[in-house]
């Protein structure tokens, strides 16, 4: 068996006592464990005292427990790296252009810099470590250069890239000052892949306007001298490990007196990010207050949202603005014994969030853009299927490309959402239950397991009948 080298921004294993980053790492545990390998990336620390990366030698510790031979190789970064390539280029220009918020994007030739020479210093340093025959597969937009940088230190391994973000149109893109050399280094992969349909063929667009790339057939392009195949490959969830640990959670959702009344939760949980849509979805929920008087006490809206990149300027403003529409919200119409918004800035652990979902009679997940958004697929994983909650979608969410039996919304019109949340909150229990069924039957035929089974069987070389002239 080859071995995986899976390479991601931040290497975070999970660890008992704190809340687990995302599904990508139980994605990528799960390849690993089929095969062995490396995990190698950032160890998520900022070494005030290091130079920028340069001649780095990664630590290498041995991870338990897996019954498979993986390895984490970690690296930190220098506090120069950090703001350059993490948080001035990666989260201060791609995260919003790709999301579609060029107008959020912050464009400094220095920082984009740092983030060429932070992936080419991320290259030179797993490079020892490479054997003949190891498979790459490297995660997310922090990492478009990476294969490109291998490729120059003499790298002939099969490597392939999976974006979790959108790929957004062609115009968008363009917004991106250095985007023509930037999206040109993706040559250097085997294979490229994405969360949706839509976003493969945003990318090959871009390609074809850019004359970047020719198509060969649908799913191959001659691109830069190279054969790169590209696939859609929607990331998921473990619905059996999720089911376990609703049932077993001990958390309750409502306070006892609400429980006791028959108030119902309306759930949402996010990271605190303006591409999530909260002040919209709390301005939905306002209006659904506002015009529907009936569902005041009968209801708690619950908002879970632990902060992250607080050392970007756009997501201190974003805390800043919900913070107040909290207030706003709740001193209009609270009353001595009902809390309209419990608006929590904190995490969770998975296990206690899967048992929160369960209790939520309504899931409402309405970012503005995802690329696949994975509490949405958490929340109907979560149910019990006997008496289901229902989930509120964000139509340019990912996951709403599968989940067509959730109510799909446009986040952007807030009536319409709040109409949903009505809807969703007077559903019949038939309904949930057929709706819920449909859903839970996409997750366990799009597993997570085969996620990785189909990136991975894409990423061997491709058989050609004749040799290829390009
Ligand atoms: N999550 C968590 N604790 C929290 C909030 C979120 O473990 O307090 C997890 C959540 O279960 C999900 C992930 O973080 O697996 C968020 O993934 P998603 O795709 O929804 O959004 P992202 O944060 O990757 O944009």
């Amino acid at each position: 068996m080859k071995r995986l080298i899976i390479v991601s921004n931040r290497v975070a294993p999970p660890q008992p006592g704190r809340a687990a980053p995302g599904g990508l790492v139980s994605g990528v545990l799960d390849a690993l464990r089929n095969v062995g390998g490396i995990w190698f990336g950032w160890n998520g620390e900022v070494d005030d005292a290091a130079a920028p990366l340069g001649q780095a030698s990664p630590q290498l510790h041995p991870l338990a427990g897996q019954g498979a031979d993986i390895t984490l190789a970690t690296v930190p970064l220098s506090r120069q790296d950090y703001e350059d390539y993490y948080c001035g280029f990666a989260n201060g220009v791609l995260w919003p252009s790709f999301h579609y918020r060029s107008d959020l994007a912050r464009y400094d030739p220095c920082a984009y810099a740092g983030y060429l020479r932070v992936n080419r210093a991320l290259a030179r340093a797993l490079r020892p470590l490479l054997r003949d025959g190891d498979v790459l597969w490297v995660h997310d937009y922090h990492l478009i250069p990476f294969a490109q940088a291998c490729r120059e230190l003499g790298v002939t391994n099969r490597i392939g890239f999976f974006l979790h973000i959108p790929f957004p149109a062609a115009q968008v893109v363009e917004t991106i000052p250095p985007h023509r050399e930037l999206l040109r280094m993706l040559r250097g992969y085997d294979l490229l892949g994405f969360q949706t349909e839509r976003d493969r063929l945003a990318c090959i667009d871009y390609l074809y306007q850019q004359r970047e790339a020719q198509p060969l057939s649908p799913y191959l392009l001659a691109f830069g001298g190279r054969l790169v195949r590209t696939g859609v490959y929607p990331i998921s969830v473990d619905v059996a490990q999720i089911q376990a640990m609703a049932q077993q959670s001990r958390h309750h959702l409502l306070d006892a007196a609400a429980r006791a009344s028959g108030r119902q939760a309306i759930l949402s949980v996010d990271r605190l990010d303006y591409s999530k849509g909260l002040p919209e979805r709390f301005r939905a929920y306002e209006h659904l207050l506002e015009q529907r008087p009936d569902y005041r006490r009968k209801v708690q809206f619950i908002q879970i949202a632990p902060p992250s990149r607080g050392d970007v300027a756009t997501y201190r403003r974003i805390r800043e603005q919900l913070d107040a529409s909290a207030g706003r919200i709740n001193g209009r119409f609270s009353e001595l014994d009902w809390l309209p918004l419990r608006y929590l800035t904190k995490g969770y652990e998975r296990s206690a969030l899967m048992g929160l979902y369960r209790q939520a009679r309504v899931g409402l997940v309405t970012p503005l853009r995802d690329g696949m958004n994975l509490v949405a697929k958490e929340y109907v994983a979560a149910q019990n299927p006997d008496d289901p909650g229902v989930l509120v979608l964000s139509q340019f969410a990912g996951a709403a490309v599968e989940l067509e039996a959730a109510l799909l919304v446009n986040p952007y019109d807030h009536a319409a959402t709040a109409a949903a949340l009505a809807r969703a909150l007077d559903m019949p229990l038939a309904q949930r239950r057929e709706r819920h069924q449909h859903m839970l039957q996409v997750l366990q035929h799009n597993s997570q397991t085969q996620w990785c089974r189909h990136f991975l069987r894409d990423l061997a070389p491709v058989q050609l009948r004749q040799p290829l002239v390009i």
